[in-house]
């Protein structure tokens, strides 16, 4: 029989690795990063139960960091083989990693500043540099046509809907002759979300494997634009700002497509709406280049004279620390977009601590606004 072993996205929800055994051979699914308390970001440091240098393929369902954030490491630690995905993957893979890398630099930086580690000097998990060697062992595989990798695994990827690339596997294990399919499920994105193609369902497995973050929540009832329109109204009458804490990779873009489709329909008046995040305007630009991943209406939007949905009317993309300081200045209503999503860092915070003392301005927040198209 065919093993499966779980290295992580047991019992949390981060730190994704599935290794998958089969005539000796081995796979591992997706190669994620543990996130979010100490205790489980500790477990980063924690030996593989596996040596790195004995699995032959890594493959992946998608580019968030709790699902590739662990492949600096592990070829760091020994790994030398392949590490498949579809293109618009790896693409994200060459932002996402060296920002990664970058963050534990810094980690590592202020632990020693401060003068707390296990680790002495304090080490990084893995470096910039790592991370961008780590690139050069990427293979394309077909965005949805089956692929061999072996005689024992043969991989068809489906669409997910979560982010660009992302994908749920169909994976076919043969040993001795037999064969068992298994389904893993990535992260799963909602049906009718604007820009990507919805998830597509499954119709066969032996075995399905099925990661459920949110799987225990309802999504709040009650129109996202409806909601965004009002904030943006409300608080530009005010002669207010609106904040909003957005994630680089996906929230970004679609709230761009309903900024810009609100701004079409003359529901929202025309401000400037300022991306304050050079991570948010890149990765803008791989959703604008991938056109297998957008879905029917997003296709039909860029064909017919809509070059750019993902474009506001006044748009401003700020990627120096400068431009950054330089929203300041304005003073008229305006939308800024930046990162983190969470508020645990970067920009935001300074907008947030700029603007939300003018009881004129607002904050979309990530709980209610956002986490209506989670
Ligand atoms: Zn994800």
């Amino acid at each position: 029989m065919p093993k499966i072993t779980f290295l992580g996205a047991a019992r949390t929800v981060t730190g994704s690795k599935y290794l998958v055994e089969a005539e000796g051979k081995k796979l591992l699914v997706d190669c994620g990063l543990f996130e979010g308390s100490k205790e489980l970001k500790q477990r980063n440091w924690e030996k593989l139960p596996i040596d790195p240098a004995a699995i032959d393929w890594v493959l992946l369902t998608h580019a968030h960091i709790d699902h590739t954030g662990y492949l600096p490491r592990l070829a760091r630690d020994g790994y030398r083989g392949p590490i498949y995905s579809n293109a618009a993957t790896h693409e994200l893979c060459e932002l996402l990693l060296p920002d990664s890398a970058h963050l534990q630099e810094e980690d590592a930086e202020y632990a020693a500043r401060k003068g707390y580690s296990a680790h002495k000097p304090p080490l990084p998990l893995y470096t910039v540099e790592e991370s961008q060697a780590t690139l050069n062992q990427f293979r394309a595989i077909p965005r949805a046509d089956a692929f061999a990798i072996s005689p024992q695994f043969s991989v068809r990827p489906h669409d997910a809907g979560h982010i660009l690339g992302s994908s749920w596997l169909e994976l076919t294990i043969t040993e001795n002759g037999k064969q068992t399919l298994v389904v893993f499920s990535g992260d799963v994105g909602r049906y009718d979300q604007p820009i990507l193609k919805d998830p597509e369902s499954p119709t066969r497995a032996d075995f399905l494997l099925c990661e459920s973050t949110y799987g225990d929540r309802d999504h709040p009832p009650g129109s996202v634009e409806d909601e965004l329109a009002d904030i943006v109204n409300r608080t530009a009458k005010r002669g207010g700002s609106v904040v909003i804490p957005s994630f680089a990779v996906g929230r970004t873009q679609t709230l761009m497509y309903y900024l810009r489709k609100l701004e079409e329909q003359q529901r929202i008046p025309h401000l400037p709406v300022f991306v304050d995040s050079p991570m948010a305007i890149n990765v803008t630009g791989l959703y604008m280049s991938h056109h297998e991943d957008h879905d029917a209406d997003f296709t039909k939007q860029e064909t017919s004279g809509n070059h750019d949905p993902l474009n506001c009317h006044e748009v401003h993309m700020t990627r120096t620390v400068e431009d950054s300081k330089k929203i300041n200045d304005v003073v008229t209503p305006c939308i800024i977009i930046s990162a983190s999503g969470m508020i645990t860092g970067g920009r935001i915070k300074h907008h947030l601590a700029r603007r939300l003392p003018d009881s004129r301005s607002s904050s979309a927040s990530t709980s209610s606004l956002v986490g209506k198209w989670k």
